[in-house]
């Protein structure tokens, strides 16, 4: 889908922050973040939630994943968590498909 003029990352993949970028894809800091590292991957492409990851090119899809990694990587991560909330019941607000990486302190500690 089209960017969503009312979408705040939409917004955000727009004209936001962006500590990685690649084509299709940028990383920007939590705005609350529930970890000493918490990014948010977002995908150009608007979809709601997780449940649509099929509308994305097998290639795009792949290249989404390598993101994720990729920026973990860059916050200088190695062991870290990869979040996806799917809908309302599970803790998702924002409903522009993101992932989240969360790092930098154990939770297991
Ligand atoms: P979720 O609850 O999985 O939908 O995650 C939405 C995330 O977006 C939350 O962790 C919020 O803290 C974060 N968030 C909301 N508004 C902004 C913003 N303007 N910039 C960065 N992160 C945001
Ligand atoms: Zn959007």
């Amino acid at each position: 889908m089209a960017s969503q003029p009312d979408c705040l990352f939409c917004r955000l993949v727009r004209e936001g922050d962006h500590v990685n970028a690649t084509e299709g894809f940028v990383a920007v800091e939590d705005i609350n973040p529930k970890a000493p590292v918490h990014l948010l991957v977002l995908p150009e492409r608007h979809v709601d939630t997780f449940r649509e990851v099929g509308k994305f090119e097998d290639d795009e899809a792949r290249r989404m994943l390598e993101f994720v990694a990729d920026t973990a990587e860059k916050a200088g991560l190695e062991d870290y968590q990869v979040i996806v909330n799917v809908g309302r019941g599970a803790g998702q607000t924002v409903f522009h498909l993101h992932w989240h990486v969360l790092g930098g302190g154990s939770p297991f500690e």
